[in-house]
């Protein structure tokens, strides 16, 4: 964390720490954060949101209202209030002017008291396609193969890369009362008319693959898994794939090669997968400068390597913000995504089977003309969309 949080304001007297709660996460849903975190330090508690991917100090509380929070925060969970060694989660249901917003809720003793930390589940805009910043060609590519209703279309990412949004729209786009479409969703985030969403989770006693073999029973013809993160769950769901059922699901890799070695590392044959999988989608969110305090940028001797290396071309002109108030000194507004998607084509499965290492495989395709996000993320940086800095981090630092 950089800056002195001393002078970050005191949220104790704002109001009765109960309405406190109420209004950090009604704030933290209108800044559109992705989680809020209670601190407890050495003297008092610190309130932080992660906006745009990256935390901010949103306040500071005394121990007396910081205890009357966590009971509050306690109370919303359904936690066991007096329990106060222990881990906990749960998730709580709340509601913001209108907008239903579900949030994970996880709480564990630190040597200062009981930290709280809430994630703001991935809000789906519900929009079209285009309107996440794809490529039209890359938009065809996804209609092209979700239509095709059969074999395993992945959405690959890092935590917070937007993944949830994406398939949304994949769904939504298939959702034409024509279709059933089934989910499996830890938790079902939100409602989705005409589809029929199924909660899995350890509190329900259900997880993706055997909730997966339970709902194929059901006969759908569109099938959603939340994530594939094991290898009972990767192996379920190629195996709906090759029974005539169209698998979406997202996985945890850094890009869309990568997605193909991680379903191997779960333990999934060559040629399963290859008859499988369609095609993977990888992505990744940049903050947009804020378009207020951008300015010229100088980039450190390392960022210059780093950015040659990136675009194999030499360096133009770059752009940052400075901070001001419309950002709210944090130099960003907004994101824009950045796609990639992977067919699996003859090419493809020739080099699934040869064994060639991921790094080959990629250079292999690059020769081929495949194009990843690395490239869209160059154009955003040369054109003072995204910064250096923020593509950089966000391609390599994120997790
Ligand atoms: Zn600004």
């Amino acid at each position: 964390m950089d800056g002195n949080y001393a002078e970050a304001f005191s949220l104790s007297g704002m109001s009765s720490p109960v309405e406190i709660v109420d209004q950090v996460i009604s704030q933290a849903a209108k800044m559109n954060a992705s989680d809020i975190l209670f601190e407890p330090q050495e003297k008092e508690t610190l309130v932080r949101l992660r906006v745009d991917g990256v935390l901010q100090v949103f306040g500071v509380m005394p121990p007396g209202s910081y205890d009357q929070a966590l009971a509050r925060i306690k109370v919303l969970a359904n936690m066991d209030v007096t329990e106060n060694r222990k881990p906990q989660e749960a998730k709580i249901r709340v509601e913001v002017e209108g907008h239903p917003y579900v949030l994970r809720v996880a709480v564990v003793s630190t040597n200062f008291g009981q930290m709280v930390a809430l994630r703001v589940l991935d809000l789906p805009q519900y929009s079209e396609f285009e309107a996440l910043g794809m490529s039209p060609l890359i938009v065809d590519k996804i209609k092209k193969n979700i239509e095709g209703r059969y074999g395993l279309f992945l959405v690959a990412g890092p935590t917070g890369a937007g993944k949830t949004t994406t398939v949304h729209t994949c769904l939504k786009y298939l959702n034409n009362g024509e279709v059933n479409i089934m989910t499996l969703e830890d938790p079902v985030e939100y409602v989705i008319g005409g589809i029929n969403q199924i909660e899995v989770g350890e509190d329900i006693g259900m997880d993706f693959a055997n909730g997966l073999r339970m709902m194929l029973r059901l006969n759908p013809d569109v099938v959603f898994v939340g994530e594939i993160r094991d290898s009972e769950t990767a192996k379920v769901a190629i195996q709906a794939a090759l029974t005539g059922h169209l698998v979406i699901s997202t996985i945890h890799a850094r890009n869309s090669v990568g997605a193909l070695y991680r379903m191997m590392d779960l333990g999934v044959d060559k040629y399963m997968l290859n008859y499988a999988l369609r095609a993977v989608m990888s992505q990744r969110l940049l903050r947009r400068v804020c378009e207020h305090c951008r300015a010229e940028y100088v980039p450190t001797q390392e960022e210059v390597e780093r950015y040659v290396a990136e675009a194999g071309q030499a360096l133009g002109e770059l752009f940052a913000g400075k901070g001001c108030e419309m950002c709210r000194q944090t130099k960003f507004a907004g994101r824009v995504g950045i796609y990639e998607l992977l067919e699996v084509d003859d090419e493809v499965r020739k080099l699934v089977f040869s064994g060639a290492g991921e790094t080959e495989f990629r250079e292999e395709m690059g020769k081929r003309g495949f194009t990843g996000m690395s490239r869209e993320g160059v154009r955003l940086v040369n054109e003072g969309v995204t910064s250096l800095k923020e593509y950089l981090r966000t391609m390599y630092d994120a997790r």
